[in-house]
């Protein structure tokens, strides 16, 4: 057996990676030419790499390190649990102290009457386990006919595939394929799918395609909608003011269940606890993930209001995983919860930094390949174009010129994703305003190089 540590010279671990590791989201074989970086430590907002080279992390991981690398709390928490209970299952009538406090935790920290908490270990499980939520509800209630789910086009809410049916990547679609009854209506996209309408205009004709959905299907066969308070790995869209009041009017119009997909948004990444905060919506169940336990532990939850838990609490609910309420993923969210509580690093980021990210984020938008630059709290995008006035696309297959942005970022020790044609940014809530300049040092220079390139190769014109 081979001795794999961090101090093999990067081209052997990237070998035997490329050898044996299969990625997700990746062309395995490219990893053959081009090897994946070796990421080796990490402290604060930044990686360290197996060159020696200190990253700027503007991603915080996958959106998902609210709290920042490197706390030590976090580490003694997951040790100390592992020593006293390592495991035991929440199944056939018991429990454990951490899933205890974790739930009663979270029932205080998020909005309205979501006081019940349903674990899982990620954010695709908690929607695979909302899709079985809001069927039961219904069968539950006697009309198990409302079975259909209605979600947006360029959704995102997981991999599994349930969850990836429920989101709205038709890329994942085409090689899964679907499940049924799960429905799409298009996103709340004005960059891209506005045309000449106003973004409120716009944002009310997408949000009342939910009530023409309802009325097409049926309203008897209508059991929810599910969407992200503000789309993540779709592109940090950030809907019209006009959009989530006229979902929420509809959802209560119809009586229709709401699912808020928080998985990002949670946890202060928009300025508040929660996105629903931040948009005003009320939803029935709300899914958590990624900033509930910083990523420090794979953890996610259903958070059901009174309402839906009186209702399926009648019932033997009949799902559940192995690892649902981990008693050391619920201590690692517990501490990670208790320092961004505590700490203040929700509220300072939502009243300090998040005022500094938005300016000074929005000064890249004097870039002559950067139309629309949008930032809600933490989280951010802009759009590249060819042409500012007209929105247009380049004439170039979707993501192509997004990429060779991407590229010159992690050229220059920045992690900025791009999402096709739009910069995406979702940085530790722990940045400090030095490290938003040097954030934005950095994007401006992968633009500028991005657009030599971009000009250089012919691209940077508008599709016609
Ligand atoms: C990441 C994400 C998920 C899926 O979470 P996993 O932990 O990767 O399964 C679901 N919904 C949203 C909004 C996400 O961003």
């Amino acid at each position: 057996m081979t001795q794999i540590t961090n101090h093999m010279p990067t081209e052997e671990l990237q070998r035997l990676d490329a050898a044996h590791h299969m990625h997700p989201f990746t062309t395995n074989d490219d990893l053959e030419k081009k090897g994946a970086r070796v990421i080796t430590r990490a402290k604060g907002v930044t990686l360290t790499d197996s060159e020696g080279n200190e990253i700027l992390d503007a991603m915080a991981g996958l959106w998902c390190v609210n709290i920042g690398y490197g706390r030590d709390e976090l580490a003694e928490v997951s040790s100390r649990q592992m020593r006293e209970l390592p495991y035991y299952n929440t199944f056939f009538q018991t429990t454990h102290v951490p899933a205890i406090a974790l739930a009663e935790r979270l029932a205080e920290l998020t909005p309205y009457d979501l006081n019940h908490v349903f674990f899982a270990n990620s954010g695709s499980e908690a929607n695979d386990t909302n899709i079985r939520i809001v069927r039961t509800y219904w069968q539950e209630k006697g009309q198990p006919e409302k079975t259909v789910i209605i979600s947006r086009k360029n959704a995102y809410h997981g991999s599994s595939v349930a969850s990836s049916a429920l989101g709205g990547m038709s890329g994942m679609h085409a090689q899964s394929g679907m499940i049924p009854d799960i429905h799409h209506i298009d996103q709340p996209n004005w960059w891209a799918e506005g045309g000449d309408m106003s973004p409120e205009d716009f944002g009310l004709e997408r949000a009342q395609q939910l009530e023409k959905a309802i009325l097409e299907l049926g309203e008897h066969k209508v059991a929810a909608f599910i969407g992200e308070p503000v789309q993540g790995a779709g592109g940090v869209i950030i809907p019209p003011s006009t959009y989530w009041p006229e979902i929420q009017r509809i959802c209560d119009k119809y009586g229709i269940l709401l699912i808020a997909d928080e998985v990002i948004c949670g946890f202060g990444r928009t300025g508040n606890w929660f996105g629903s905060q931040t948009m005003g919506i009320k939803p029935d169940i709300m899914t958590v993930a990624k900033g509930l336990s910083s990523g420090y532990a794979p953890i996610s939850a259903s958070i059901v209001n009174d309402k839906v838990a009186a209702v399926l609490g009648a019932c033997e609910f009949n799902h559940g995983y192995t690892y649902s309420g981990h008693p050391v993923a619920c201590a690692v969210a517990l501490e990670n919860l208790r320092i961004l509580d505590e700490e203040g690093i929700v509220s300072h980021a939502a009243q300090e930094l998040a005022p500094y990210l938005k300016e000074k984020f929005e000064s890249l938008g004097d870039h002559p390949m950067v139309g629309e630059v949008k930032v809600v709290g933490m989280m951010g995008s802009l759009a590249l174009t060819p042409d500012k006035t007209t929105r247009a696309k380049f004439a170039a297959d979707v993501g192509t010129v997004g990429f060779m942005v991407r590229e010159r970022c992690f050229a220059n020790n920045l992690i900025m994703r791009h999402v096709g044609d739009r910069m995406v940014i979702s940085p530790p809530l722990v940045i400090t305003k030095a490290e938003i300049d040097t954030l934005i040092v950095r994007a401006r220079k992968a633009l500028d190089e991005g657009y030599e390139n971009v000009k250089a190769a012919g691209l940077f014109k508008a599709m016609s």
